[in-house]
């Protein structure tokens, strides 16, 4: 696959298409931080594309039934009146002789900008089987379609915009999946099962646990999605011999992160998708397996319709958890992206039907209203120690040179564009600069918290003084508390370490060679230990022969027992040495790290090498990650819907001595 046009020649018509586009939707968009009104509306644009005959199928020599009238209208036979036709105007018609460049420069390209701002950017090929949609994206290597043409831009857009002299880092990453009949599979690993899509707190759509390769050159990006297109489920109808049988979304997203202070982060995300077709099931002889396939086709295509309609009437409820497909478009659809629907129409007779509702579905979907904006946050992970060392290395007069003057005030936080109006409005409580980058972050969320429960007030970070002091007031409190507690958790930890030395010097008293107690001992029958926790073997081994062995190994507990020795005739009563097998803390605390590393930054195929954890548990754990950011703690695993208290236990003693002993645990 090549997109087949010089990347030169690519850029300049970008450039113009960015400047000739007619979207009108949000040159500067008010970033989600501090967003306090509503985003100006975007409108769902709409494209239609008229193939041409194509030699060899039914119909091939028909005349059309389909005409278009200029670059934005067409008309069709009306088969109630034959002397009267039915006239759809969209936003562009792209004809016969229209080109795979023609329909990307016109209605592809001008969004893709868009992501670079860290905003939301769809493309959706509508159509009966066998009108074109496929051919729309995908294309062919003599003919490239919307979606190599859109990462070839893509990729060279933000190679030049992340360079290393760019105030943003950049990077791309892919994921491509399938929806087939009802359920969500990933392509570049088929062998997850049935994905779930999930909405997070601040309303974006994600598929925990949905493979994503970083890509950096066009070839990465064939290296994954040719592969993966071949995994697509794909079956023979009469329509149409390779006729796909389901929705393939290729996702993309921008990820750009601020080099130097406030180091803000951004993602856009791209959705190219190639809906399968909703052909008649009479028409198609569709039967068994074929037909149940069509049904949900039919039935997800339906629910898009009825989402359509929904957001047009502005009901209070639109039906976007009803299917797969339209749980996946809510960002679509209503929701946060620049999106534009490319449907696709045949001329030959025999589409008639599915022409008019395709053209009927478009003419709705024109309607729709979405609100694109920036998806912007402050990077969390390195806000304090970048921001530390790019001091230590520029010193304070160079530092605030490469930072720009915008930085010092709080104008910085708003997209670029947006700087400089709202710098004035600050209140001079406190300059953003100087200000706790912990706290600052924490007000931010309290922005963003605000902001996504409809506040319409003014963000907090331009509130006034008093208002300001008020809420700073609470969130040192908040600090202190922290602190207070830190403190004490310190104390309770030496005073567990005092009482442990006491333990071990009393044991050293009573018991001056570890192993002489298990010398003497005869074979006896007692009573099993009450407690008796058991270390694998290896780490016994390597235990044993530390210095420090009798810390981790064996610890006498000096009770009295009755004991039967097999060699005396009478049971007699005398000092038994108990012996426990102990687990240093050390190692204990050892093993829950390594389990709390797996959690924060284990794959779903990584957990899955975990005792107790199937591939279910794999992807709860990787969805509530993401949803709710790190685990703080291993027993936070209780707090993830699906796994008990219970379940955590068994599962925290099933891996933290394997994990501390470094050994790499079997899936369960
Ligand atoms: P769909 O994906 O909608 O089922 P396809 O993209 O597979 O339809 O198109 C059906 C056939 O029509 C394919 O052989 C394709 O190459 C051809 N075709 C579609 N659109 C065009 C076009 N604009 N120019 C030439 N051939 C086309
Ligand atoms: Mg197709």
């Amino acid at each position: 696959m090549s997109a087949g046009v010089s990347t030169q020649q690519r850029r300049g018509e970008m450039a113009a298409a960015a400047a000739a586009a007619t979207s009108g939707a949000g040159r500067c968009r008010p970033s989600k931080i501090g967003a306090g009104r509503r985003p100006p509306p975007a409108r769902v644009r709409v494209a239609v594309r008229l193939r041409p005959f194509v030699d060899g199928t039914v119909g091939a020599s028909d005349t059309p039934c389909v005409r278009g009238m200029d670059s934005c209208s067409l008309e069709i036979a009306n088969w109630r009146n034959h002397q009267e036709t039915l006239k759809y105007q969209f936003d562009a018609f792209y004809g016969e002789r229209s080109t795979q460049q023609d329909i990307y420069a016109g209605s592809v390209q001008p969004i893709l900008r868009h992501l670079l701002e860290g905003q939301n950017a769809s493309v959706l090929a509508y159509g009966p089987t066998g009108a074109g949609k496929t051919h729309t994206m995908l294309g062919s290597p003599e003919q490239p379609g919307v979606i190599p043409r859109a990462l070839m831009d893509l990729l060279q857009l933000t190679r030049e915009e992340g360079a290393e002299c760019r105030p943003w880092a950049l990077s791309v990453t892919m994921s491509y999946l399938e929806i087939y009949q009802e359920k969500v599979l990933d392509l570049l690993d088929s062998t997850l099962g049935d994905l779930v899509i999930r909405e997070d707190c601040r309303g974006n759509i994600l598929i925990p646990g949905l493979t994503q390769k970083r890509i950096t050159s066009f070839a990465d990006f064939e290296r994954h999605f040719l592969p993966a297109s071949r995994n697509r489920t794909v079956g023979a109808t009469r329509l149409n011999q390779r006729s796909s049988r389901s929705h393939a979304v290729l996702l993309v997203k921008v990820d750009q992160r601020e080099r130097l202070a406030p180091f803000r982060q951004r993602e856009g995300k791209l959705y190219l998708i190639d809906l399968a077709g909703s052909e008649d099931n009479r028409r198609t002889g569709n039967k068994g397996l074929r037909l149940k396939e069509s049904g949900a086709i039919n039935a997800s295509l339906f629910v898009l319709g009825k989402v359509v309609d929904a957001l047009n009437q502005g009901l209070p409820r639109v039906p976007y958890r009803d299917s797969k497909l339209t749980r996946l478009l809510q960002d679509s659809l209503g929701g946060s992206a620049h999106s534009i629907l490319i449907a696709n129409i045949a001329p030959e007779r025999h589409f008639y039907l599915d022409t008019v509702s395709a053209l009927n579905f478009a003419a709705r979907t024109k309607e729709v209203i979405n609100r694109p904006f920036t998806n912007e946050s402050l990077q969390p992970h390195v806000l304090g120690p970048v921001k530390l060392s790019q001091k230590e290395l520029l010193g304070p007069p160079e530092a605030k040179r490469a930072r720009g003057p915008e930085e010092e005030e709080i104008g910085s936080l708003e997209p670029m564009a947006a700087s400089a109006s709202a710098s004035q409005k600050l209140s001079p409580l406190q300059k953003l600069s100087s200000m706790d980058p912990a706290m600052l972050e924490r007000l931010l969320s309290l922005d963003r918290l605000l902001a996504s429960q409809g506040s319409q007030g003014a963000p907090l970070l331009s509130t006034p003084k008093r208002e300001r002091m008020v809420l700073m007031k609470t969130v040192e409190e908040k600090d202190l508390e922290i602190e207070r507690l830190k403190m004490k958790q310190k104390e309770l930890e030496a005073k567990v370490l005092a009482q442990k030395a006491e333990d071990s010097k009393e044991k050293e008293n009573h018991c001056p060679t570890i192993l002489r107690p298990l010398l003497h001992r005869t074979v006896t029958v007692a009573k099993p230990l009450k407690k008796a926790v058991v270390m694998p073997l290896q780490l016994i081994q390597e235990q044993a022969a530390s210095p420090n062995a009798e810390i981790h190994i064996l610890k006498n507990k000096g009770r009295k027992r009755k004991l039967e020795s097999l060699d005396a005739p009478e049971p007699e009563e005398k000092a038994e040495d108990c012996w426990e097998l102990q687990i240093s803390p050390e190692l204990l605390a050892h093993g829950r790290q390594k389990i709390l590393d797996l959690l924060n930054e284990g794959s779903a195929r990584d957990l899955r090498s975990l005792q107790r954890i199937g591939p279910k548990k794999a992807q709860l754990i990787v969805g509530w990650r993401e949803l709710h950011g790190p685990f703080s703690q291993v027993e936070d695993l209780e707090r993830v819907e699906g796994i008990t208290g219970k379940q955590m236990e068994s599962f925290l003693k099933a891996n933290i001595l394997g994990l501390a002993a470094g050994q790499r645990c079997g899936p369960s």
